[in-house]
């Protein structure tokens, strides 16, 4: 990291070693909450991203990384946890500045949590080694083995809504399987991924080529990387028409792929819910993060009984949230990432209207200081239909949709009514009738009184159109390697008996022999 103008620029880190793109593009990022510059990056092109891959490819290849030890793998892994958490401050200041986040969150939740996950992904590494699961068959004589190796280079792409996080989530896995990876960072959010870049390569603990990354538009430099020959496996993490695109080109080419999409995942409220519990658990589903989470609880379905007054309990804790500059710590809620997803949300809250849900709360931010910033309200809709766009459709945003329902089994049906299925929440004293609710729903992950708590042992991925293959837990590893079977035949000549004395008996002298007498 250099500083212009006192904003840090990052190149792009390549082959253990920074540089800047072959072209010489920059692009300057701001501040979402007021405008401000606050990062220079490089715009990879594709000769960049072909030294990327030549790089990764070498050092696995070579087995500079694939042939190190698990537990040395391992032990890299979690002294590089060790480092980022000595600079949890500066990661959490970086995460706010560039995406908008809350510092409370960044420095509570994003960062922490990541450094937590990262050293789950050594531990993994130590405690699920790729060593043979040995059986021997004894009728065929033969020894089996079963080994998980790793796949190879791993084109990496992540969305901008939890940069640092969905990094670790990417890396960590792979690295602990032994794979050279290729990360890209969302244009709009690379900064914390570039920090974490910076210190790594200053502790040495990674060989050459064993972690690149890349700042550049998706157009150019995940394409090319996504359809690179020398790519094997490519692990997504973004919009569902992105995924759906990259699952093309990965299914040309064979490439193994792991996509997590998007979501519109269902909170149902179960009559028996405890209010006060049920309501603060449908903001936090619904606004953490201003919506700008692929699990949050968009459709907040509500039975007959207590739609009224969870609605009104709901929007007057709402309208005490405050909205404001995320680096101020009395702060609730930050800005939106970008002046273009502030447009494409209040374009949905226009929607909204037009397809005749009441608006109950939110909208545009009004007041004078935070013009400069992309701040959205978080939005209530009642009256909504599942049919509705609103209802169907990822907004990414603070907008909430409450559909009404008469019968559990109605709401079930209206929770499985989405083409997503990355995740739910059920809320209800009575544990018994949520865990049947949850089996019933169609979806990754469902949190029974519980919202968005991700942890790092259990998988975490989509069924439907919210993606294929999971992240986290033991899965993770699984995503990031083969299985091979090594065969030995113990007597070292059982081939030749059953080719020569059962399949092709012309061969064996002997049969001849007998055949002529
Ligand atoms: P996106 O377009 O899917 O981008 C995600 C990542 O893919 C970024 O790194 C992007 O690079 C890259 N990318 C874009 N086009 C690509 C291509 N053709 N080939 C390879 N890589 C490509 O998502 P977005 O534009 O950031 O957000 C759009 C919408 O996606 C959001 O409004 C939201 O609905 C959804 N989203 C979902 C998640 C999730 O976690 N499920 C996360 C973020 C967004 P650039 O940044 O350079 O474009
Ligand atoms: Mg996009």
């Amino acid at each position: 990291m250099t500083q212009t103008e006192s904003i840090p620029t990052f190149g792009l880190y390549i082959n253990g070693e920074w540089s800047a793109a072959s072209s010489g593009a920059t692009e300057t990022l701001y501040n979402p909450a007021n405008g401000t510059p606050v990062a220079v990056t490089a715009r990879a092109t594709v000769a960049d991203v072909d030294r990327a891959v030549a790089a990764a490819r070498h050092s696995f290849d070579n087995g500079s990384w694939s042939d190190v030890r698990h537990t040395e793998r391992a032990r890299i892994i979690e002294a590089i946890a060790d480092l980022l958490e000595e600079h949890t401050d500066e990661l959490a200041e970086l995460e706010t500045l560039n995406g908008g986040t809350t510092l409370r969150k960044s420095s509570w939740l994003d960062i922490p949590v990541g450094i937590e996950h990262l050293r789950y992904f050594g531990e993994l590494a130590r405690q699920h080694p790729m060593r043979p699961l040995p059986f021997i068959d004894f009728p065929m004589a033969s020894s089996n083995a079963m080994w998980r190796e790793p796949i190879g280079v791993c084109a990496q792409i992540i969305p901008w809504n939890y940069p640092f996080l969905m990094a670790i989530w990417k890396i960590g896995p792979a690295l602990a399987a032994g794979n050279s990876v290729i990360l890209k960072p969302a244009s709009l959010t690379p900064v914390s991924a570039l920090r974490m870049a910076e210190i790594i390569h200053e502790s040495k603990l990674l060989p050459p080529g064993v972690f690149n990354l890349l700042t550049g538009a998706g157009s150019t430099v995940g394409e090319h990387l996504i359809a690179h020959p020398g790519v094997d496996k490519i692990a997504f993490t973004g919009s569902t028409d992105v995924g759906r695109h990259i699952a093309a080109v990965a299914g040309r080419n064979l490439k193994r792929v792991t996509l997590e999409l998007g979501g519109k995942s269902p909170v149902v409220v179960l009559p028996n819910a405890d209010l006060d519990i049920a309501v603060d658990g449908a903001i936090w589903a619904a606004f953490m993060h201003s919506g700008q989470s692929c699990e949050a609880g968009t459709r907040l379905l509500l039975p007959d009984s207590l739609h009224d007054e969870f609605v009104d309990r709901m929007v007057a804790r709402v309208e005490q949230l405050v909205l404001g500059d995320p680096m101020d710590l009395t702060t609730d809620l930050g800005p939106l990432v970008s002046a273009a997803q502030k447009r494409a949300v209040d374009q949905y809250i226009l929607l909204g209207l037009e397809e005749g849900a009441t608006l109950r709360c939110g909208g545009n931010a009004e007041e004078p200081e935070l013009a400069s910033g992309h701040f959205v309200r978080p939005t209530i809709f009642t009256d909504v239909n599942n049919k509705m766009r609103i209802a169907q459709e990822e907004i990414f945003g603070p907008v909430l949709c409450v559909i009404r329902y008469h019968t559990v089994g109605e709401a079930i049906t209206i929770a499985n009514d989405t083409s997503y299925g990355l995740a739910a929440s059920v809320w209800s004293r009575d544990l018994n009738e949520a865990q049947e609710v949850a089996h019933a729903i169609r979806a990754g992950t469902v949190w029974i009184n519980d919202h968005h708590l991700i942890n790092a042992k259990a998988p975490f991925g989509g069924y439907k159109d919210s993606g294929i293959g999971r992240e986290l837990g033991p899965q993770a590893l699984e995503a990031y390697t083969e299985v091979k079977h090594i065969h030995t035949d113990l007597t070292q000549e059982r081939t030749r008996r059953i080719w020569v004395d059962v399949v092709a008996p012309q061969l064996d002298a002997s049969f001849t022999e007998m055949a002529e007498m």
